[in-house]
């Protein structure tokens, strides 16, 4: 059986997501494409779904009796009306994060997905497809023993001027977040954060770099440092120490050099390349499970996970240090 997708936004994640789709995976076609700019969802639909008709409305593609499984990649604040729009028409759906702009409007989806009584929802969360993450969650589940501390980087080369402090949160470290609590199978109970002087290269509308502690339930403490201006590369770190040793996230795969007397090595600069193949997987997944009418990896209630922790951090980055208390209600069993 080939399922057939709907794709809501066609900008740079949604093209991508149709190239896998269209040229990369199999077990799925693009049948339907929407966006708000009609001419970039025609560019798509030329470049890579010949066959697929456009519609108007995001809201008209999700009605539509050919859609069978819906990917939400528009703009972050138009995801929650159109997850809530699949669930209630009954179609899975893969929601690029953030799943809602606010934590109340995830509990809005995690609520209508437990009213609806199957998981339909798969958040884009694509470093849990990552197969170092993959790697080191087996270290640390058969080898390390008990974590104790983690120590994390998420640097980024540049970022434009219109990215402000609270972004180091919502479109950096979100991905941390989650990743952390599937990594330790863990969840947080507060966070702090610590800035050093400004970099150079900042401005000042941005603290940069910025250090995250969130602490989880399991009194693991993990140390993120939020470096966005570091210049050198895309680079991210994590070392999980244990009670019988320490795990490290391997370095993705890369020529060693030896020239004039010098040893190299390339370190990238996009995160697109970084975590290229994830993307992959974690589309194979949802086509794996939409296909039976349903969804699994990284769900809605991981999705509301992550808003409530964001909330909390970027309450954190204007607390003085202090710890900000980060509380999640009863997890519904749909979720266990
Ligand atoms: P983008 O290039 O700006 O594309 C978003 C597209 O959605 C644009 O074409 C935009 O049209 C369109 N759009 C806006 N409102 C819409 C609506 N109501 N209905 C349908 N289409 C609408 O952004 P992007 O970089 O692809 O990011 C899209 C989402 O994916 C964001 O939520 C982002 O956080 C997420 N993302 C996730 C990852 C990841 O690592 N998992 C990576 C990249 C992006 P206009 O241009 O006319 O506004």
């Amino acid at each position: 059986m080939t399922l057939k997708i709907g794709v809501i936004g066609t900008g740079m994640i949604g093209r991508d997501h149709t190239r896998r789709i269209q040229q990369v995976l199999a077990g799925a076609e693009v049948v339907a494409l929407s966006d708000v700019n009609a001419a970039s969802a025609e560019a798509v639909r030329k470049d890579l779904a010949p066959n697929a008709k456009l519609y108007d409305t995001g809201e008209a593609l999700i009605a539509a009796p050919e859609v069978q499984a819906v990917l939400v990649t528009s703009w972050g604040a138009t995801h929650e009306p159109y997850v809530l729009a699949a669930i209630a028409a009954g179609k899975p759906v893969f929601c690029e994060k953030p799943l809602a702009t606010t934590a109340e409007g995830a509990r809005r989806i995690v609520d209508a997905e437990v009213k609806f009584g199957r998981r339909l929802v798969q958040v884009g969360f694509m470093r849990r497809y990552d197969a170092g993450y993959v790697a080191l969650k087996h270290a640390v589940e058969n080898h390390t023993g008990a974590p104790i501390l983690v120590h994390a980087a998420h640097r980024n080369p540049a970022v434009p001027e219109a990215y402000l402090t609270p972004m180091a949160i919502h479109d950096t470290m979100i991905h941390e977040i989650d990743v952390f609590r599937w990594l330790l199978n863990d969840d947080y109970v507060s966070a702090r954060v610590l800035y050093p002087r400004n970099a150079a290269r900042s401005h000042t509308k941005l603290r940069d770099p910025q250090v995250v502690v969130l602490e989880t339930q399991k009194g693991v403490l993990i140390n993120v440092e939020i470096f966005v201006n570091c210049a050198y590369g895309y680079d991210i770190q994590c070392e999980v120490v244990g009670e019988e040793g320490t795990a490290k996230l391997p370095e993705p795969m890369t020529v060693d050099m030896r020239l004039g007397a010098k040893r190299q090595s390339t370190i990238l600069t996009d995160w697109k390349d970084r975590f290229v193949a994830s993307y992959d997987v974690e589309l194979n997944h949802f086509i794996a499970a939409a296909s039976k009418g349903g969804a699994t990896g990284p769900s809605a209630w991981d999705g509301f996970a992550a808003a409530v922790t964001s909330d909390a951090c970027v309450l954190a980055q204007e607390s003085n240090g202090q710890a900000v208390a980060i509380e999640l209600p009863a997890r519904p069993s749909l979720y266990n």
